[in-house]
């Protein structure tokens, strides 16, 4: 049998787990904060769902999905994000006609086929938000900053923003016409490059191996129609007034193909190769593509673990509340009853004047120095010693495990 976890997966415990459940709650404080309320989508939907969403020359769709067939020869998916389930929950339960602003959130498992290294995963952890409802800029700017929060919630504020417009249906196809006949001009296009030329010539603009042959491309800025280019400035400006800085970024487009106007990723230059905390933008057509009335969107979605990581080397972890552990250690094995009542009270009353403490013992049929040893290696800071002595005065020994020191303590001065 093959005890590893597959490839691109990882077990998540002690000090991460803990640092995931602080973000996510982090998280869920500042999205209740503006009236985003929480979903629960399943895992796995219709593969066609994200075929139709998120793109045929996509990425994700092309190459990255795990596609499975159950009992009945359905064609299912495990979920690469959160949108598209979203959206389908969004039309399903009816709310683009009884709640048209509906403000929604989300955290949960996404599963792609990507070549695991440092920040990539084959199943990883998203947190992310959709705003139903509103074709202001103002909703672009709430998105962008909302993320900002979150990651300055667990330490992280050196971040760059780079946002850009990819235009409306109205004005994109001129941008598209434009990049084709520019791109069909360079020669030695790579591969990924020559396939998606027709198809999806925006994802050119961030192939990362033709990157350098590309001087003089054509920027979606000039193709902008009047309304897109006054939706970008005004979110811009909101940004600005919130003293939020950006970076225009012409050449960022997202692997997705559902987005319209703005797209935005947040950076970490300490996150190295893979530098996206998390990724978003407007996706103004996708409801209604989806079978649902015409409702304008604008969402994104944060890594957790990439969060994590970026978290931990901005010391974030390093403030994190740490627990003190105290084992209950027995000299007397007939003691064994009376330490396990101390220990039930302890996790429920915790020690005096110190709530923050984990509780670990008492074990039976062990001798008193291999009961330490285990004290010492799950990391104790105290060990509490129940001895038939110091029982008759009331009293327990306890064992700075650290300095090594102990004194006799009344029980009484401990509960
Ligand atoms: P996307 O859904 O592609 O827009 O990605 C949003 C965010 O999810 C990215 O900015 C990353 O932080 C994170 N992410 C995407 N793919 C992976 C992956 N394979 N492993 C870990 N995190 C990922």
């Amino acid at each position: 049998m093959n005890c590893k976890a597959p490839r691109g997966t990882h077990d998540i415990f002690g000090i991460n787990a803990l640092g995931m459940s602080i973000l996510e709650q982090k998280s869920k404080q500042i999205f209740i904060k503006h009236g985003f309320e929480e979903v629960r989508t399943p895992i796995f939907e219709d593969a066609s769902l994200f075929t139709r969403s998120i793109g045929q020359t996509t990425d994700i769709v092309e190459k990255e999905m795990y596609v499975f067939e159950d009992r009945k020869g359905r064609k299912l998916a495990l979920r690469p994000e959160g949108t598209a389930s979203l959206v389908r929950a969004y039309i399903e339960h009816r709310f683009d006609v009884s709640y048209p602003s509906g403000k929604f959130f989300y955290t949960g498992e996404m599963f792609r086929y990507e070549r695991p290294q440092a920040g990539r995963y084959r199943q990883f952890h998203q947190i992310g938000a959709e705003f139903y409802g509103s074709l202001s800029p103002s909703a672009d700017a709430e998105i962008i900053l909302l993320a900002c929060d979150i990651f300055s919630s667990v330490g992280i504020n050196q971040i760059k923003v780079h946002i850009n417009s990819l235009g409306c249906q109205k004005c994109r196809p001129l941008f598209r016409a434009s990049l084709i006949k520019y791109f069909s001009s360079v020669s030695d296009l790579c591969r990924d490059c020559t396939r998606r030329l027709q198809t999806n010539p925006l994802r050119l603009l961030d192939c990362k191996i033709d990157v350098h042959k590309f001087t003089d491309v054509p920027k979606m800025e000039k193709f902008l129609c009047q309304d897109c280019k006054e939706h970008f400035n005004l979110t811009q400006t909101l940004l600005k007034s919130v003293g939020c800085a950006y970076t225009v970024d012409p050449k960022l487009v997202r692997g997705l193909d559902y987005y319209t106007r703005t797209v935005f990723e947040i950076r970490s230059d300490i996150l190295g190769a893979q530098d996206a905390l998390g990724a978003g933008g407007r996706y103004d057509n996708l409801v209604k593509e989806l079978g649902g009335q015409d409702t304008p969107v604008v969402g994104f979605a944060l890594g957790s673990e990439r969060v994590l990581i970026a978290a931990k080397k901005s010391g974030f972890f390093d403030n994190l509340n740490k627990v003190e552990k105290i084992f209950i250690a027995i000299a007397d094995q007939e003691l064994f009853s009376t330490a396990f009542a101390f220990c039930v009270k302890l996790t429920r009353n915790g020690l005096k004047g110190n709530n923050n403490i984990s509780v670990f013992g008492p074990v039976d049929n062990k001798s008193l120095t291999s009961q330490l040893k285990f004290a010492d290696k799950i990391g104790a800071a105290k060990t509490i010693v129940f001895a038939k002595d110091e029982l008759e005065e009331g009293k327990v020994l306890v064992k700075d495990m650290k300095d090594k020191t102990q004194s006799e303590v009344l029980i009484s001065a401990l509960l």
